[in-house]
């Protein structure tokens, strides 16, 4: 830990959330004190003294705010999904469980890393993207002068590391709509031993006849496939045509090789796309 900054203030209204030259945003801090404070910042804003609750849903959907924690995701909507598979109003939220164990937190780190902050690091292994983009989330952004925009959680991540949010923006919630929450879901996963980083993961929705998968951690940025069901053969096409943009379409770091990669990606993609076949 490298504590090299000079002041740490508490956000507890929107005003506060304006940023002064060399701040930078504090969710739970498991990122930014395990590393060294990033070149040119001097201070943090923590977003944790807003109070925003962390969690709710009725009929237009489910909201988690941007300083939700893990914990809190998985002890409320994730225990609203019950076990994958059980049809309900919330059947959709099945996954989220296995979407925050993707991160292999210790409880510790659980109790305190945030929504906002796994989705504003737009690391390739940040589960909360499949998680949200197969639930069809967008993400509400505060921009700094006074407004808000939102941006489908699936194009919120650019690149490896790399989001669509300005500085001085802030990741107030992300919201999924009510259809989204009582349709299926699935999840597959591998790293390269049972407790390493996740090094591919795939989260896929039912919707009608058709199958939205979203291929994460795999990638530098999220792909969204939308196939019909049980159409094996496309999902091969679509796979091929990330193979076909080249060596940089499938991530490369110490936690799995590009060809490994594609390769998990592929299986656990139609392991997903069966598991969400039958009827919808
Ligand atoms: C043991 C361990 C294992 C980890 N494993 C993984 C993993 O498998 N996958 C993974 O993706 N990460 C992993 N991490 C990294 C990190 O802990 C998580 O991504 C966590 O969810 C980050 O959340 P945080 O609230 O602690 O973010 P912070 O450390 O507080 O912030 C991270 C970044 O997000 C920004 N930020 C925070 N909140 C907001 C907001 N609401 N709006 C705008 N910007 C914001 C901050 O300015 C900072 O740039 C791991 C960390 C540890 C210590």
């Amino acid at each position: 830990m490298d504590l090299d900054i000079d002041t740490v203030r508490v956000a507890r209204t929107r005003a506060d959330c304006a940023l002064r030259p060399g701040e930078a945003f504090l969710g739970g801090g498991t990122f930014l004190y395990s590393e060294p404070v990033a070149a040119g910042v001097t201070g943090l804003v923590d977003l944790t003294g807003m109070g925003w609750e962390p969690w709710s849903v009725d009929g237009s959907g489910l909201r988690v705010a941007g300083t939700c924690t893990l914990e809190e995701l998985v002890s409320g909507p994730g225990s609203l999904g019950g076990p994958p598979g059980v049809p309900g109003p919330y059947r959709g939220l099945g996954i989220v469980g296995e979407c925050v164990a993707a991160l292999t937190l210790s409880a510790k780190v659980a109790r305190t890393a945030t929504v906002g902050g796994n989705l504003a690091l737009g690391l390739p292994a940040g589960s909360m993207v499949g998680l949200f983009a197969a639930l069809d989330a967008v993400a509400v952004v505060w921009t700094p002068d006074g407004g808000s925009r939102e941006v489908a959680v699936s194009d919120l991540v650019t690149g490896a590391g790399s989001v669509a949010l300005s500085g001085g923006e802030v990741l107030r919630e992300v919201r999924v709509p009510a259809a989204a929450l009582g349709q299926r879901t699935a999840f597959r996963r591998a790293s390269l031993t049972p407790n390493g980083r996740t090094a591919a993961m795939v989260t896929g929705r039912r919707i009608g006849d058709d199958v939205a998968l979203v291929l994460t951690a795999s990638v530098p940025a999220p792909h969204v496939l939308l196939v019909g069901v049980d159409d094996h053969e496309a999902l091969d096409r679509r796979i091929e045509g990330i193979a076909g943009a080249g060596d940089s379409a499938w991530y490369e770091d110490t936690h799995g090789s590009p060809a490994w990669r594609a390769a998990m990606t592929r299986r656990l993609a139609h392991e997903a796309l069966e598991e969400l076949g039958g009827t919808a």
